[in-house]
């Protein structure tokens, strides 16, 4: 991951641009902490029953996570299983909280 938006631009402060995508949306942040609080990691089925979202807008957020390598995928059976992936530069570097 580049760390140019870290430097030299007086962003010091702000988010760059991969935080941005992490927790730059209300439910994408929600997403984030749901998924920080899960050890075993969720289906799509289960991340739309616990934030009342349909499927296709969680599948565009995960995605979103997945494209800065904030989330881990599992295949399990014909489910995808996502998890947090703790050791993503925006949760290390920059600091994002992942929990409530
Ligand atoms: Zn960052």
């Amino acid at each position: 991951m580049k760390k140019t938006a870290h430097k030299g631009l007086g962003l010091e402060k702000e988010t760059c641009p991969d935080c941005f995508k992490v927790v730059g949306e209300r439910s994408r942040y929600r997403l984030v902490c749901m998924l920080g609080m899960e050890q075993k990691g969720l289906s799509v089925t289960d991340i739309a029953r616990k934030m009342s979202l349909r499927q296709p807008t969680i599948t565009h957020h995960l995605r979103v996570l997945q494209s800065v390598n904030a989330v881990r995928v599992l295949q399990k059976g014909k489910e995808k299983i996502f998890s947090l992936n703790k050791a993503a530069h925006c949760f290390d570097e920059c600091r994002i909280p992942y929990h409530a």
